[in-house]
């Protein structure tokens, strides 16, 4: 079965949560990431090169153990370069406690700089040996996490150092070796913040998403029922004269011995009904074609006052059928820039209704100024009126009134949704006065040149 539209809604308003959701978590996650990273190798670099510096010094204070003009090339765990040199140009800080610099003489005993009870010998060996050379490592032991530097020399290059007072020993190897529990501890509160605040953003993102994608969807929703209405309202709407002809056309066939004459009647109604669904097959073309924005508005120059006066002409017969007097009252040139075609359309449409919504005898006034950058157009009929209820409506498609008497008038309940369609293609508005009982005032402002044709 095919999915309703409010389940195909409520899919589509989770996909959009969950694609919002994804994107903007995994934004979070590299952002994150990309900090981790970058605190964890600053931190270690800052160590790394400490380090470097440490054994440098332990040689310069030993008499030559590195020639001055030496430079060390030494990389760290992610291949990445630490120049001596470059440390060298920083003046050391005052003390530095935390390293501790050991050698390894050529039979493999350990050195440290000054005799020191509290460092177990062993645990010295267990950080320095069978660690790679010039690669910072890091390594726990006995719940510390030590960070760990070693050079080894080439035999026949090795530096000596002062043992005692007279004593001077070849060396081979010199690690430097510093605790980094802090800067551990420190990277794993950080992860944990990171987690929590994955979790904590992880909910907060999928509600904002949630809100956002209900957000875009509304307006898309408030289109499609909208179109939906259009449709049944439009099918209903061409129901009627197709019914009215099929019947009367069974009918003509029933009586094959009529003459014309005879069937007249009969014959009028269908060609008025098929008039009129011609004229309505027109009005929803040009709906849907103004809804897809795909009617082009012409720029010419259009005098309103010429207009109307000839539209006034022209529906004084038909409103002298119904007594109806036409009063009009119209500055001269009144100038715009639009499309004359459907500027005349615009007022055939307002004509039409005053005349076919006023009784016998009444009257209908056109007066049109130009006032504040605009012209206004009023026109104004002491037709039957409309409610205080319903005027907000009949400028909604379909909207007619009162359906059967509209219907007999010719009216599809489409003039007005046009109308005010043509006006907004011209940058203008339209407002309405009404009462039952006395009459409606339609004012139309059209400005005279600028801010034409907003889409
Ligand atoms: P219709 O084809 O029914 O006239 P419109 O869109 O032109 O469709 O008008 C919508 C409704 O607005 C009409 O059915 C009528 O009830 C009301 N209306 C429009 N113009 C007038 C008017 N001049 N006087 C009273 N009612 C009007």
């Amino acid at each position: 079965m095919l999915e309703t539209i409010s389940t195909m809604f409520r899919r589509i308003m989770l996909n959009l949560t969950m694609l919002n959701s994804t994107v903007i978590l995994l934004v979070f996650i590299i952002y994150s990431s990309v900090i981790y990273f970058y605190i964890a190798d600053n931190l270690f670099d800052t160590i790394d090169n400490a380090m470097v510096r440490a054994i440098t010094d332990f040689g310069d204070n030993n008499k030559g153990f590195f020639p001055s003009n030496r430079t060390l090339h030494l990389q760290n765990g992610k291949g990445k370069m630490i120049h001596s040199e470059e440390q060298r140009r920083k003046p050391p800080p005052l003390v530095d406690l935390r390293i501790l610099v050991v050698a390894e003489d050529v039979d493999g005993r350990i050195l440290l700089p000054e005799p020191n009870e509290k460092i177990d010998l062993e645990d010295v060996k267990k950080l320095i040996t069978d660690i790679p050379d010039k690669i910072p490592q890091s390594i726990m032991l006995n719940d510390h996490e030590y960070r760990i530097l070693s050079i080894s020399y080439p035999k026949g290059d090795y530096p000596t150092v002062r043992v005692g007072k007279e004593k001077i020993i070849e060396v081979k190897k010199i690690s430097a070796v510093t605790v980094v529990d802090s800067e551990v501890s420190m990277l794993k509160r950080l992860v944990l913040i990171i987690m929590i605040g994955t979790i904590i953003g992880f909910f907060v993102i999928i509600g904002v998403a949630y809100y956002l994608a209900r957000r875009a969807l509304v307006p898309i929703k408030v289109s499609w029922d909208k179109q939906q209405q259009f449709v049944t309202d439009a099918s209903h709407e061409l129901r009627t004269p197709i019914a009215v002809i099929k019947t009367n056309t069974e009918l003509l066939l029933h009586n094959p011995d009529h003459t014309i004459e005879e069937e007249s009647i009969r014959i009028a109604t269908i060609l008025k009904e098929s008039t009129r669904m011609g004229k309505l097959v027109a009005t929803l073309l040009t709906l849907a074609r103004a809804d897809s924005n795909q009617i082009e508005i012409e720029r010419t120059r259009v005098d309103l006052s010429d207009i109307l006066k000839e539209l006034a002409e022209q529906f004084e017969p038909i409103a002298e059928m119904k007594g109806i007097k036409i009063q009009v009252a119209l500055e001269p040139h009144m100038e715009i820039i639009g499309d004359k075609e459907r500027i005349h359309q615009l007022f055939v449409i307002l004509m039409d209704n005053a005349i076919r919504y006023t009784l016998q005898e009444g009257k209908i006034v056109v007066v049109g100024k130009v006032q504040h950058g605009a012209v206004h157009i009023s026109m104004q009929d002491t037709g039957i009126g409309i409610s205080a209820e319903n005027l907000p409506l009949i400028f909604e498609r379909f909207y007619r009134g009162d359906k059967s008497r509209s219907r007999d008038d010719g009216g599809s309940g489409l003039g007005l949704s046009i109308a005010k369609w043509i006006i907004e293609k011209h940058g203008g508005r339209i407002q309405v006065e009404s009462a039952i009982g006395e009459g409606s005032q339609f004012h139309i402002y059209l400005p005279l040149e600028k801010k034409v044709f907003s889409a």
